[in-house]
C-alpha cells in the first residue's frame, strides 16, 4: 500500500488516534428537517420528503433551551435538508452557540448565510461542509452564489470547507471542474457516493479509474487543507478525507462492534425525537424536554452515517 503523504495524514487521523479531551460532553446528529430546494438525484431523501412543508415541533427558543436543561455541553451537528432553510436558523444558531457547540452540512445556497457569518460566534463552530451539488447547481443559482458564501465563512473566520458527491456522471470533465473551483478560490474534497444510483451500488460499483481519479483528487485536496486540517485538536466528525481510505470500496457495517451511541452521541430527527442512533430506540425529546441518557457503551445494531460510526465506535 502507498505511504500517505504528509498532507494525507493531516487530513486524515484516525480516531483511534485522536487523544484530545474535546469541549463538549455529547454529540447530536440534529436532522432539522427533510425538506431542501435541491432535488439531487443521489439524495438519501425522496422527492416527497424534500418538498416537504417545514414543520417546526416546537419554538426555536424552546428547542434551544433544551440543550441548557441537560446540563451537557453539546456539539450538535445541524443538518438536513438544507439547515439554512429552517425556519429562525439564525436565531437558533446564535442561542446554541452561547454555551454549546455547532457544525454544519450546507449546500451553501442560502441568502442567510452573510447574517449568519456577522451574528454567530466562530469560535463555537466546529466546522462548516459545504457540499457542491454541481448538478442541481447549475439548475439553480450557479456557482457565483456557491463561491461567495464559502469565502463569506472564511473570511468570517469559521472553519469552512468543500465536497462534491463524486456522482459517476462528474467523472469525465472533473479535472476541469475541479480547476475551474480552485481557481475561483475553493477546493473541492471527493466524496463517495454511497447508496443505490442508477442501477448500480456505490461506492461497490465505481470502476478502478474512477476510484484513481477520485484518490487524485483527494490528494490534491489534501495539499490545499493540510495545515487548515493540522490546526483543528480533533478532525471534523463529517470528514470526506475518510472517504479514500475508509469508504471508497464498500459501506462499512458496524453492527455487532461495542459504540458509545446513547451515551456520548444520539441522533435527533425532524419532530425532535432522540434516538440513541437508529429509529428503534428512542432516549428522549427536545420539544417534549425529556431525555434518558445511556450511562454506558452497547452493542450497535444499527447502519447509519459511518463518519460517526468511526468516532463513537469502541475498539
Ligand atoms: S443538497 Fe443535500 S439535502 Fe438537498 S437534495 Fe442535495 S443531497 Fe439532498
Ligand atoms: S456504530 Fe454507527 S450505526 Fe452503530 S450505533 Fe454507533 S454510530 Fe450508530
Amino acid at each position: 500500500m502507498r505511504t500517505p503523504t504528509p498532507a494525507e495524514r493531516a487530513t486524515f487521523v484516525p480516531w483511534s488516534e485522536v487523544s484530545y479531551e474535546p469541549p463538549y460532553d455529547i454529540e447530536a446528529d440534529w436532522v432539522l428537517m427533510s425538506t431542501c430546494a435541491y432535488r439531487c438525484a443521489y439524495c438519501f431523501w425522496d422527492v416527497d420528503a424534500l418538498g416537504a412543508k417545514i414543520s417546526t415541533p416546537a419554538t426555536v427558543d424552546r428547542l434551544a433551551s433544551f440543550f441548557e436543561g441537560t446540563g451537557l455541553v453539546w456539539l450538535l451537528h445541524l443538518t438536513g435538508g438544507e439547515p439554512f432553510m429552517y425556519p429562525g436558523f439564525l436565531r437558533l444558531c446564535q442561542s446554541l452557540t452561547r454555551r454549546h457547540y455547532i457544525s454544519i452540512n450546507t449546500n451553501a445556497d442560502s441568502p442567510r448565510i452573510r447574517a449568519f457569518t456577522e451574528t454567530v460566534d466562530p469560535e463555537h463552530v466546529d466546522f462548516v461542509h459545504c457540499g457542491v451539488h454541481e448538478e442541481q447547481r447549475a439548475l439553480k443559482s450557479g456557482r457565483g452564489r456557491f463561491i461567495e458564501n464559502v469565502m463569506l465563512f472564511k473570511n468570517a473566520g469559521f472553519p469552512v470547507f468543500a465536497s462534491v458527491v463524486m456522482d459517476p456522471r462528474l467523472f469525465p470533465t472533473f479535472g476541469e471542474m475541479w480547476q475551474e473551483y480552485a481557481d475561483r478560490g475553493v477546493t473541492l474534497i471527493p466524496k463517495a457516493l454511497r447508496g443505490p444510483y442508477e442501477g448500480r451500488t456505490y461506492p461497490r460499483d465505481y470502476t478502478d479509474d474512477q476510484r484513481r481519479l477520485f484518490l487524485a483528487y483527494a490528494r490534491r485536496a489534501a495539499d490545499h487543507y493540510a495545515t487548515q486540517f493540522a490546526a483543528r485538536k480533533e478532525p471534523p466528525s463529517v470528514n470526506p478525507f475518510m472517504d479514500g481510505p475508509l469508504f471508497l470500496h464498500d459501506r462499512p457495517d458496524y453492527r455487532g462492534v461495542m459504540c458509545g451511541a446513547g451515551h456520548r452521541f444520539v441522533r435527533i430527527m425532524p419532530d425532535a425525537a432522540i434516538y440513541r442512533c437508529g429509529p428503534a430506540d428512542l432516549i428522549g425529546n427536545v420539544a417534549e424536554g425529556w431525555f434518558e441518557r445511556r450511562e454506558d457503551p452497547s452493542v450497535c445494531v444499527d447502519k447509519e452515517c459511518p463518519y460517526f460510526c468511526e468516532k463513537y465506535k469502541i475498539t
